[in-house]
């Protein structure tokens, strides 16, 4: 019988490391600030920004939010990302996507100044990631590898299969456990036979979306699932793999809710403090 990752102990940990760090910039008078930048109108991004300002408040981090209506324009957007990329008190812009619909979202993210880019999806550090440098590593790959580490995995030489390409989630992910040494296999929506290629992962990454998608019988025994879906089914949050039937076959498997949506919020600040260590004052 598998075993659920305890991913609330695990943040609760890194919190109270964070705290200190906090605690140390503050000393020096660093006082790490976030600002996010709100351009919709949908209700999951409220929750999902309130959830980074509760952490924040939680941690002592300097929070700030624009909260834009639909006549804001690109240009709009574009002189107020680069007053905040010119203010030195500011250390992380985070664009909360999806943005209105005639909003230009690429020359909007890549306005961000790469050193600011707190949610890591700036074409530098996505470029970064892909050529092994440094960079700001994007939240919910770095939550999950946090993740990874905390319950010991290997990934030397093993199998790791990844479900879902985006670039938010499937190709940063990848590039981080190949380069862990991990034989890396992507599969999407159009791989044939998806069964045939997760039965063989050691380590298995889902984010598709698609409630379900991965039974039991796609799992392979001893294996670790991080399950990254977050789907409403029934009124209830549930996420891409059927957990209760996967139980029968891995050693570990990440929940949702309470699994890679908690690491995701660390992440982010985690890189936010990353940012504020190098700050020059
Ligand atoms: P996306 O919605 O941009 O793309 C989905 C991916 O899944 C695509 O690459 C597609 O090819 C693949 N896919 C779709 N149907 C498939 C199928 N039947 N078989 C194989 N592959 C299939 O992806 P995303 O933005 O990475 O989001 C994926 C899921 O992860 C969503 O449920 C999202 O809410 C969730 N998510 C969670 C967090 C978190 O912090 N927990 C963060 C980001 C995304």
């Amino acid at each position: 019988m598998g075993e659920i990752i305890n991913v609330r102990e695990i943040v609760s940990k890194r919190k109270e490391a964070l705290k200190v760090e906090i605690i140390n910039l503050k000393k020096q008078n660093i006082f790490p600030k976030l600002v996010v930048i709100l351009a919709n109108k949908e209700e999951s991004s409220r929750s999902y920004i309130n959830s980074k300002r509760k952490l924040c408040e939680e941690l002592g981090v300097i929070e700030e939010e624009y909260i834009l209506d639909e006549t804001t324009s690109t240009n709009e957007m574009l002189e107020l990302i680069n007053k905040l990329n010119n203010d030195k008190t500011v250390d992380g812009i985070l664009v909360q996507l999806p943005i209105y619909k005639h909003l230009n979202e690429e020359k909007i993210l890549e306005s961000i100044d790469s050193k600011k880019d707190v949610d890591g999806f700036h074409p530098l550090n996505l470029g970064n990631l892909l050529i092994g440098k440094k960079g700001i590593v994007s939240c919910t790959p770095k939550g999950i590898m946090t993740i990874l580490d905390s319950i010991g995995t290997e990934f030397l030489g093993k199998e790791a299969v990844v479900v879902g390409r985006s670039k938010i989630v499937g190709k940063p992910i990848a590039q981080l456990l190949l380069a862990r040494g991990a034989t890396v296999t992507m599969c999407h929506s159009k791989t044939l036979d998806l069964k045939s290629h997760t039965k063989r992962a050691d380590i298995l990454v889902i984010a598709t979306g698609v409630p379900n998608l991965i039974s039991s019988d796609m799992i392979k025994k001893g294996s670790i699932i991080i399950d990254v879906g977050i789907n409403r089914v029934d009124g209830k949050i549930v996420g891409d793999v059927d957990t209760n039937g996967a139980l029968n076959y891995c050693k570990y498997i990440s929940p949702v809710p309470g699994g890679v949506g908690l690491t995701t919020v660390l992440s982010l600040i985690e890189n936010l403090i990353e940012i504020a260590k190098n700050r020059k004052n």
